[in-house]
């Protein structure tokens, strides 16, 4: 099968036939319908994170069941599935707690030990977060497909695997975040946009987007923002908005210290702040006593604590009844052959997405 392959750190990639091995006890393998390109790809084919090389990336994707392996009773043939990361076992005790993005028995599973992906000459290629959905097809554990209706799009179905989730899922299971609260989300890129949506869903009643680009704002209006302000006069509007109060949540969706140190100015007493960007190395300056004084709750969100077979049906729903945007999310259409493309087209920095079309 086809698959766009990383050989190099920067460099583009390049079309291989690899060979894909079947589907084992518990897992499955899916024939890819589209995938999205999501700012984590970026970043590991620019090298920020390492990794093993050569490697095939994408993991925002969804297909249709092409083959089963032993024991798997959830899904079959001909279903059309969400392809997610989130490889978990469903019985240890962070999976127990909701959070099998945090799954502590990843290291078990035989694709956790062995890539299913060599080349025609027999050299290993690492399978990029779990994944590797710049291809044709995949073989994945059972846990990371989730099944969709059929009448749903695979386009709009892949966008489910994570942008969404992660920011949806900030405000509905990190946060649980109260009807009619105010709030602001900082940083309204690709989950930025999703913590905006899942905001108004949850009925927020003012809600603030703050980012540094004029079409970003622009697009968070479009997703439910009810007013929106740069970087500089965030904390100016809030104080007009607010009357002097700070915010009730904050939603820090940018990858920076000086975001995280917006958002603490931003938050108002009892309130609380989400952290969902990853700012590397990064360290922010926090008043303990002020959090302590105030009752702030500062809470981590790693891909919106969402446990997908519960998470993606709900929000498929609302995607049905026309109260969440996922056509809207997608910015063009390439075919595997154009994935750099779609790759310099991420790596603008664009609140949507590409999304490939193998
Ligand atoms: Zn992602
Ligand atoms: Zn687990």
């Amino acid at each position: 099968m086809r698959a766009a392959v990383c050989r190099a750190f920067g460099a583009p990639l390049r079309i291989e036939d690899l060979e894909l091995r079947s589907p084992g006890p518990g897992e499955v393998s899916v024939r890819i319908g589209a995938c999205a390109i999501c700012h984590s790809d970026v970043s590991l084919l620019e090298g920020v994170w390492g990794g093993d090389l050569p490697a095939v990336y994408g993991h925002e994707a969804a297909g249709v069941v092409e083959d089963v392996g032993a024991g798997v009773r959830t899904v079959a043939p001909g279903d059309h599935v969400v392809v997610t990361l989130i490889r978990s076992c469903g019985r240890c005790r962070t999976c127990l707690l909701g959070e099998p993005s945090l799954c502590e028995e990843l290291a078990s599973f035989p694709l956790s030990r062995e890539t299913p992906l060599r080349t025609r000459d027999g050299e290993a290629v690492a399978q990029g977060l779990r994944t590797a959905a710049f291809a044709e097809r995949v073989t994945v554990d059972v846990s990371q497909v989730v099944t969709v209706p059929d009448d749903v799009s695979l386009e709009a179905a892949s966008l489910l695997a994570c942008g969404v989730v992660t920011g949806v899922g900030a405000v509905l299971n990190t946060a649980r975040m109260r009807r009619g609260a105010s709030a602001a989300v900082i940083g309204v890129g690709g989950v930025g946009l999703n913590v905006v949506q899942g905001a108004a869903i949850a009925g927020a009643e003012t809600l603030l987007a703050v980012d540094l680009l004029d079409s970003k704002l622009e697009a968070a209006r479009a997703f439910g923002a009810t007013h929106t302000a740069h970087a500089e006069d965030a904390e100016a509007v809030v104080g007009e908005l607010m009357r002097g109060r700070g915010l009730e949540y904050v939603y820090v969706a940018a990858s920076s210290a000086k975001a995280v140190e917006l958002g603490l100015r931003l938050v108002g007493r009892a309130g609380t702040v989400v952290l969902i960007g990853l700012p590397g190395g990064a360290r922010v300056d926090v008043d303990p006593e002020l959090v302590a004084d105030w009752s702030l709750r500062i809470l981590g969100s790693k891909m919106g604590a969402t446990v997908p077979q519960r998470d993606i049906p709900l929000l498929v729903g609302l995607y049905r009844q026309g109260r969440l945007k996922l056509d809207e999310l997608v910015s063009g259409r390439y075919p595997l052959e154009r994935i750099d493309d779609a790759i310099a087209a991420a790596q603008g920095g664009l609140a949507l997405r590409p999304v490939v079309v193998p």
